[in-house]
């Protein structure tokens, strides 16, 4: 593991690769980071603007970002991501369900909520990286990724606007909700009302 912080030139070291991981939080559990680093070589930093830095000059494959970064960090860095060609996957972690609907609007394509297993974090890895599995070889078929937030055609409970995003599960068949357009968040069943 590479470690930005603090601020310092080593971002210039980043060398160029779609397939590393640029880990944007603060330190992560040692048990959260090796099953990043089983998947992806990785870079961490606490500070926003090394991760922008970063972001400009190696095109990672993947951001994970935590919202617990102060201020507007974890959104500033998340629509920076999304905002490179091609877009870079970027995974949230929380322990704010609050500031879920924000990175949704801001991009985000998966939502893992504090507290959770390794096991879990490798699973959600997975399913953003179907290919990293049958294609170690191909880093450019690696990289591609599928977003795990799912959007449903189904009603807000507090807004009534029919456009609602799954982000995380609660349960067996029961998942967090977030309606991006007013901010609620619930928990519901995993398939909602059409
Ligand atoms: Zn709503």
């Amino acid at each position: 593991m590479q470690v930005l912080e603090p601020r310092s030139s080593r971002v210039d070291d980043v060398s160029p690769s779609r397939r590393h991981a640029l880990i944007v939080h603060p330190p992560p559990a040692d048990d959260t980071t090796s099953a990043i680093e089983s998947l992806f070589d990785t870079i961490t930093t606490t500070n926003v603007e090394n991760a922008l830095s970063a972001l400009r000059r190696s095109t990672p494959a993947l951001v994970i970002v935590d919202t617990s970064l102060p201020e507007d960090g974890a959104r500033v860095v998340c629509r920076a991501a999304k905002q490179i060609a091609p877009p870079i996957a970027v995974l949230v972690m929380t322990a704010d369900i609050v500031a879920v609907p924000a990175m949704i609007r801001a991009g985000c394509d998966s939502v893992l909520v504090h507290p959770f297993s390794p096991n879990l974090l490798f699973t959600r890895l997975a399913r953003l990286f179907p290919a990293r599995y049958s294609c170690r070889a191909i880093p450019s078929a690696a990289s591609r990724f599928v977003p795990t937030n799912r959007i449903w055609k189904a009603a807000c409970p507090a807004c009534g606007r029919t456009e609602i995003v799954s982000f995380d599960a609660v349960a067996i068949r029961t998942w967090w909700f977030a309606c991006p357009a007013c901010g609620q968040t619930w928990i519901g069943p995993e398939a909602p009302d059409l």
